[in-house]
């Protein structure tokens, strides 16, 4: 029996978690398990940071919409002074200027479901050009080619160009016309990537088919990640016997999925 009904709402989060581990989705997303163990060894820092950086995008999105803030508290996390420091010189003019949205959120079709994203920064010009500015707080900086494929990058553009006429309320938006600038704020540096019809089409097929195969899976189908390293960091591991994998970790963290807000959770920011 399949565990997702048509109309579920995926995200990049969601699609990443399940190919990262699928036995993880299942708990995650399915079965909404609460974390029975810490999510990783180092959880107080790493909670730290992230907390640092969603600081960090509050700040900006303020700033974007022109409200004035009393004072930023740079004592919070030691990067916090370094990231608002640099974003501060982050050219905006540089950006089309003609609809400019913050923290826009966006739920576009894909097959029988539904794809969610929600953009830092949606730049639009008056010609069909559009940018989506994405702030990142990551400790080093990716390859271009990592960013690339990453899933964020896919479903974004993909979200971005099926909105289209929602968004400019008029005509389509091509894909040739828009772009992915991800600024990253530890060099500070930035790239932008390109897309197309090509790409988009790419982009539609590839995500419809992993949306459709979780879908299709069955709740045994939903097994244990094959590579242990994903588990230290994960707060599953003593439902999954992994715990022996602590210290094993892969580098990439789980929490951030909490950063994400459903469609039926996304918080209002408190200004
Ligand atoms: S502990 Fe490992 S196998 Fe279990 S859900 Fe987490 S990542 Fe998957």
């Amino acid at each position: 029996m399949s565990l997702i009904e048509p109309g579920h709402l995926f995200s990049q989060h969601s699609l990443r978690t399940y190919q990262r581990c699928p036995r993880r989705f299942l708990l995650r997303y399915v079965d909404r398990q609460p974390w029975p163990a810490p999510e990783r060894e180092d959880a107080a820092a790493y909670a730290a940071h992230l907390e640092a950086g969603r600081v960090f995008h509050e700040w900006v999105a303020r700033a974007l919409m022109g409200i004035r803030s009393v004072g930023h508290d740079l004592s919070l996390h030691p990067d916090l002074e370094t990231w608002w420091t640099a974003w501060q010189s982050f050219d905006l003019r540089a950006l089309p200027d003609h609809l400019r949205e913050v923290e826009l959120p966006l739920v576009v079709p894909l097959g029988d479901y539904r794809l969610y994203a929600r953009f830092d920064l949606l730049a639009c010009g008056t010609a069909g050009d559009a940018v989506i500015i994405d702030w990142k707080t990551l400790g080093t900086v990716p390859r271009l080619e990592t960013m690339r494929r990453a899933l964020q990058t896919r479903v974004y553009l993909y979200a971005l160009v099926a909105a289209g006429s929602v968004i400019t309320a008029g005509a389509p938006l091509e894909p040739e016309r828009v772009s992915m600038l991800y600024w990253f704020a530890s060099g500070p540096s930035q790239m932008v990537l390109d897309y197309s019809r090509a790409l988009h089409r790419e982009n539609y097929e590839s995500l419809l088919r992993l949306a459709e195969s979780i879908a299709h899976a069955a709740r045994e189908e939903m097994v244990r990640t094959d590579d242990v390293r994903e588990c230290e960091g994960c707060a599953y591991r003593t439902l999954c016997e992994r715990e022996t994998a602590v210290g094993q970790d892969s580098g990439q963290g789980w929490l951030d999925e909490d950063l994400e807000f459903s469609l039926e959770e996304v918080p209002e920011v408190d200004f």
